[in-house]
């Protein structure tokens, strides 16, 4: 649905701030690809793309592939900015620029909705979702687009359902310099763990599309070229279990229907592993993946942090049950909280040994606005602002040691032996467990074994022959090779080698403890 009735004509420049260098921006992996180039397109400004009226037109830039130039600045009429917390400087360097050049400049999305004061150089704040906020902007600058002579804010009172949200305009990105492609059932979580902002920003009861809405959007996917991994960008897939019952059977149908080519992943609560009828649909769906905020193996930690859904089953078990449906189990994991013991980084490293989870994305604890979390840390005085530190909260333990031990944890965890044990459990347990396939046409297509065959010859030379780790690569690769595991290979490796490079990165000092913080990010923008 568009918003209706407004006859200027404008140009519109959407642009979508680069990511600095963090755990989840998967820059090593790149270079062993053949051509990816940045980690998913931005749901939200596609998505603005398409709601605007059809008669406008739309220039869409992803800073992550290359920065906006004079040219497209002198083209349009007005500019649009999107992004998250972490996209702060590179979001507030592209207001400059447009400024250069006498534009409006409209800020959109998670941060501005939650930190509207972080963004006072800015001509529009549009706080919240997709709504009357937006529609008052748009005839706003469809009136004129001349930049307010001071800050003008529009706040979303009444919500587009999302039934009603078009589809995004994925023909305007460059789909494929993309590692995956991105889709969303759902909005909002019914939980309320005391760190996620989550709950906050979009409500405790999801709000969903359509599964026709979802199929129309893998469909228009597929024709603009993403094919091979689809992420489910939801909070919560199960969030509401019933919707997700509803859309399974609509997945499996198009993954039947297009020959299995493209592999889904999602993120989900661990009490997941209690729903063996929402599992073994999600394996017939070609599920291969699922995010799990497993945050920490100490069940007192996650009594206070009150996500009481991870103790609803053994942690351990809940990860073996969601491998024995072939789906692979990506872990949070968080460090700094205030019931972090001398022992907690020996705990996690032994959890670590034992759920064989491949990639954990270990994060220092930080509080993020509108969050039980940051309110709870405001009233005991313990929220530090200083961009220096890896984190804003004033732990219990030493600053210090707590970033020692998130350091040792990184170390540890993806040493590469280590990292290619968990790796080789999952090619021979959890693979095995996949829906078997035969190969469709498109499988077999030369297209495809190119593709395969670019990142094989990238793989072996600039890990085989180049790489730092070489005998724990030959070791492991010679093992998928025996075994005919291309596809183990290649997927292990791509994201394996990004692991290992991150943390040794991270424990020299060259990175930092969490994906929040913005320590060492002034050198990121734009693109270069
Ligand atoms: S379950 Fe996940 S999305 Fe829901 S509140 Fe907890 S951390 Fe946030």
């Amino acid at each position: 649905m568009r918003v209706e009735g407004i006859e200027t004509s404008r140009r519109v420049l959407l642009v979508f701030p680069r990511y600095t260098s963090s755990f989840g921006t998967w820059e090593y992996a790149y270079p062993l690809t053949d051509g990816i180039k940045a980690f998913m397109p931005p749901q939200g400004l596609l998505v603005i793309a398409s709601y605007l009226p059809e008669h406008w037109q739309v220039r869409f830039v992803d800073e992550n592939l290359r920065a906006a130039s004079e040219d497209d600045f002198e083209w349009a009429e007005a500019v649009f900015v999107s992004g998250m917390h972490i996209q702060r400087q590179q979001m507030n360097d592209i207001c400059h620029r447009a400024h250069a050049h006498d534009l409006a400049v409209a800020i959109g999305g998670p941060s501005v909705s939650a930190c509207p004061d972080y963004y006072p150089s800015f001509d529009y704040l549009h706080v919240g979702e997709l709504g009357d906020a937006t529609d008052a902007l748009i005839k706003r600058l469809s009136a004129d687009t001349a930049r307010p002579p001071e800050q003008v804010v529009f706040t979303t009172k009444d919500r587009v359902a999302m039934s009603d949200f078009p589809l995004p305009a994925y023909e305007l990105a460059e789909t494929k310099k993309y590692l995956l492609g991105s889709l969303q059932y759902s909005s909002g979580c019914p939980y309320q763990c005391e760190f996620c902002d989550i709950p906050g920003l979009y409500g405790r009861n999801p709000r969903l599309k359509t599964p026709e809405q979802i199929i129309a959007e893998l469909d228009k996917m597929r024709e603009c070229g993403i094919a091979d991994t689809v992420y489910f960008v939801d909070d919560n897939f199960i969030g509401n279990r019933k919707a997700a019952l509803d859309l399974l059977p609509h997945l499996i149908e198009w993954q039947k229907k297009h020959g299995y080519i493209t592999k889904l992943a999602c993120e989900a609560t661990l009490n997941i592993a209690k729903r063996p009828e929402i599992l073994e649909k999600m394996r017939e769906a070609a599920f291969v993946t699922i995010f799990v905020g497993i945050e920490t193996p100490d069940p007192d930690a996650l009594k206070a942090m009150h996500k009481d859904q991870n103790m609803m089953v053994g942690i351990l078990e809940g990860v073996q049950t969601i491998n024995s449906y072939g789906m692979e189990v990506v872990s949070g994991i968080i460090l700094g909280l205030d019931t972090d013991k001398p022992g907690t980084v020996n705990a996690l490293l032994n959890f670590i040994d034992d759920s064989k989870i491949p990639l954990l994305t270990i994060n220092l604890l930080q509080a993020l606005p509108k969050t039980p979390l940051w309110d709870r840390l405001e009233r005991e005085g313990r929220l530090i602002h200083d961009d220096g530190r890896d984190s804003n909260v004033m732990f219990k333990m030493p600053y210090d040691e707590v970033v020692s031990a998130w350091k040792r944890c990184m170390e540890i965890a993806y040493e590469p032996s280590k990292l290619f044990a968990r790796y080789l459990h999952q090619c021979e347990y959890t693979h095995k467990r996949r829906l078997k396939v035969p190969p469709s046409p498109e499988m077999k297509s030369w297209k495809n074994i190119r593709r395969g065959l670019i990142m094989m010859r990238n793989i072996f030379w600039k890990v085989g022959v180049l790489g730092p780790y070489r005998r724990e690569f030959w070791k492991f690769a010679l093992g998928r090779l025996r075994q005919g595991d291309i596809e183990g290979l290649i997927g292990s490796v791509l994201v394996g080698h990004h692991l290992i490079m991150f943390a040794r990165a991270a424990t020299s000092g060259r990175q930092n403890a969490s994906n929040y913080s913005i320590r060492l990010r002034e050198a990121q923008v734009p693109a270069e």
